[in-house]
């Protein structure tokens, strides 16, 4: 291919939407361009790298025993009547009415239609197991899209679902799954760390998001180098203490007593003002759990994690109450909370059923209580785990420091069970003639993710710094001046030498000025560039330039070919 012919326009400026690196680069790169928020149009080169990642992941789906096939982007509505997923999914889901007023949506995923694809073809334990795969858009109606296509409305995914007649068959799946992942981040040139997720009303150790560590990423993370741990703060856990320690030193407490706290109203200015550090204190926070106010107690140096809380409550929906709900519940301003003669539901995290002398809230305007105690004081509707998890926590592996870290997450995989085969009846008939429901797993890539996550991990600040599996051309051939006779000649034949040998080569044929060029090729990351020019052409030499490393070497005509492929292949 010859640049002139690229469509693919470069971009000297560094787009204002754009925040994140891979996002400008995409396209500052002439990879994509933005059609609208959060959906993107594939231009030619981006496409190619789309095209690698889907092959990496394609070869490796058949190696673990997965067949293609493709499902459709439109679903009826019925489908996720069955799951009641059509109202629980919420604002996400973009739905749509046809002309005879029958409702769809636009899949933002596809376990409905997979399982009734199965349920209905499927009927003896002989046809099992089955792992079907399809890479397909996925639409979901992201109230901020944002970071390009590591965040759109419409992304593209590789998703599998595994149906087995056993929990030994589903673990098999999910632990050939797991492994062809590890597979395919490694080909696509990405250090992709597996970690624990949470895995919601399923519970146990049912699933792994694979992330990609990068400051960008969204999701917060803690490993552990000691051992293999690493797990989201969501879900890294912190065990209950021993309850006999618990009830000896609440005994030898002091009573309560009140304290004078003047214009106090957040953990900063109370620590000062008392004189004391964070631990000592109680933080009170009020929610509001399906609409009904509970109050969360937690140490006040530790952060809640409100996806723990949500799961201790098994609410659909949690919400920080606002100041006026907040006063109506304590009957003081915000910033005076405390469980003292609270009358709604109070949720206590592990780290305060140690604490005998915590300071709290006094439920009262500029008034704090010390010595407060569980149990004497006040009573927990339930303890629970709340803490987030962060760097120097022990690892509940080894309790070695856990050091945290922020990351893009491009895959998980999840045993589902038969969370979808019950309510849409999939079943089949096992060897004694009994029905049985189909176990079942997904396993998602987010395809168009892994790309910007590529990018995340391979760049400088000059551009991309393709890996070689994924590169959308491996060679640059760039002459200093095309127009010259014998900078055109020797270009063209090696150009000519490289399209021979099947190396994925482009040749710079524009009438651009060097510092262009150069530009242009270290922007769109080709691994390799091959400068034609007149200072080393009277001694048949070309320079070749190592992208990711910039190193220059000086090379001979008849060893070029040869040379630049050691380069490249090894
Ligand atoms: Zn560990």
């Amino acid at each position: 291919m010859q640049t002139s012919q690229i469509y693919g326009p470069t971009l000297r400026e560094i787009p204002a939407e754009a925040e994140l690196v891979s996002h400008q680069f995409m396209l500052r790169a002439g990879l994509m361009r933005k059609s609208t928020a959060g959906v993107y149009t594939y231009l030619p080169l981006g496409l190619i790298v789309l095209h690698k990642i889907m092959a990496i992941i394609r070869e490796e789906m058949t190696s673990a025993q997965g067949q293609e096939i493709l499902l459709p982007i439109m679903q009826p509505a019925e489908l996720w009547h069955e799951t009641k997923r059509w109202d629980d999914y919420g604002d996400e889901m973009f739905k749509l009415v046809d002309r005879h007023k029958r409702q769809f949506c636009l899949g933002p995923t596809h376990e409905e239609v997979i399982t009734a694809l199965v349920r209905a073809d499927v009927r003896s334990y002989r046809q099992l197991p089955l792992r079907l795969y399809q890479i397909q858009n996925k639409y979901r109606d992201e109230i901020r899209p944002r970071f390009g296509v590591i965040r759109g409305r419409e992304f593209i995914m590789k998703d599998l679902y595994s149906f087995d007649i056993d929990e030994q068959g589903l673990h098999e799946s999910y632990q050939a799954m797991f492994q062809a992942y590890t597979r395919i981040f490694e080909r696509c040139g990405l250090s992709a760390l597996p970690v624990e997720a949470d895995s919601g009303a399923i519970g146990g150790d049912a699933t792994h998001e694979f992330m990609v560590l990068a400051d960008s990423g969204e999701a917060d993370i803690v490993y552990c180098s000691a051992c293999d741990y690493a797990a989201n703060v969501e879900r890294a856990e912190f065990v209950a203490p021993d309850v006999h320690t618990i009830t000896n030193d609440s005994a030898n407490s002091d009573c309560i007593q009140e304290l004078d706290t003047p214009h106090t109203t957040t953990i900063d200015e109370l620590t000062s003002a008392l004189e004391i550090s964070a631990d000592k204190l109680i933080k009170t926070m009020i929610y509001l759990a399906d609409k009904k106010p509970i109050a969360a107690l937690i140490r006040g140096d530790y952060t809640l994690n409100e996806v723990k809380l949500q799961k201790a409550l098994d609410c659909q929906e949690l919400v920080l109450a606002d100041a006026q709900t907040t006063e109506q519940v304590t009957s003081a301003p915000v910033g005076f909370a405390g469980p003292v003669g609270l009358s709604i539901p109070i949720i206590v995290d592990y780290s305060v059923m140690t604490m005998s002398h915590g300071i709290t809230g006094a439920n009262q305007r500029d008034l704090h209580l010390a010595n407060v105690t569980l149990g004497r004081d006040y009573q927990a509707t339930a303890i629970a785990d709340l803490r987030e998890a962060k760097s120097g926590d022990p690892c509940p592996h080894c309790s070695e420091a856990l050091e945290s870290a922020r990351g893009i997450e491009v895959g998980q995989v999840f045993k589902l069970g038969t969370k979808y085969s019950e309510p849409l009846e999939a079943t089949f008939l096992d060897e004694n003639g009994k029905k049985r429901p189909m176990i079942m797993g997904c396993y998602g890539i987010g395809v168009s993710r892994t790309m910007a996550a590529i990018i995340e991990q391979n760049h400088d600040s000059d551009g991309i710094c393709w890996p070689i599996n994924v590169a959308p051309y491996h060679v640059i051939i760039v002459p200093v001046n095309y127009k010259d006779e014998a900078q055109k000649n020797v270009a063209d034949a090696v150009y000519r030498q490289f399209l021979d040998a099947k190396v994925a080569v482009v040749l710079d044929d524009r009438h651009e000025r060097p510092g262009v060029k150069f530009k242009d090729a270290d922007l769109i990351g080709y691994p390799i560039r091959i400068t034609v020019g007149p200072r080393l052409l009277p001694e048949k030499q070309v320079e070749v330039t190592i992208r990711h490393n910039k190193e220059q070497l000086t090379i001979h005509l008849d060893e070029v070919l040869e040379k630049v492929s050691r380069l490249l292949y090894g």
